[in-house]
């Protein structure tokens, strides 16, 4: 019987997107000390996800990758967020994993 815990390395079947509700976000900035590779403050005060070339991704509700590197950081940002508002969910089937929706 084979051990699969390779399985569990690969990218491709944890890949994973972020997204802020920015209507419930406080503008804290929690996240941003967590990951700023991934989040940044706008200029209205609110959170957003940043592409993987670290472009500002300023429409509402905008999705980003999560890298694996950084997927700790993200998860706790999701966790402490004042204002429930950042969901990671798996791209293959949009289930949240981290967020007021993850199960
Ligand atoms: S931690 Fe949540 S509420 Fe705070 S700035 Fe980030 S997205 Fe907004």
């Amino acid at each position: 019987m084979t051990v699969q815990h390779e399985a569990v390395t690969d990218d491709s079947t944890q890949s994973l997107e972020v997204w802020i509700d920015q209507d419930l976000c406080t503008g804290d900035g929690i996240c941003v000390q967590y990951a700023p590779e991934v989040f940044e403050l706008d200029i209205d005060g609110l959170a957003y996800v940043k592409s993987g070339d670290d472009e500002l991704l300023q429409t509402a509700g905008a999705t980003t990758p999560v890298p694996l590197k950084l997927l700790q950081d993200v998860a706790d940002s999701a966790k402490e967020c004042p204002g429930d508002c950042i969901h990671v969910r798996r791209v293959s089937d949009r289930v949240e994993v981290f967020g007021p929706d993850a199960g």
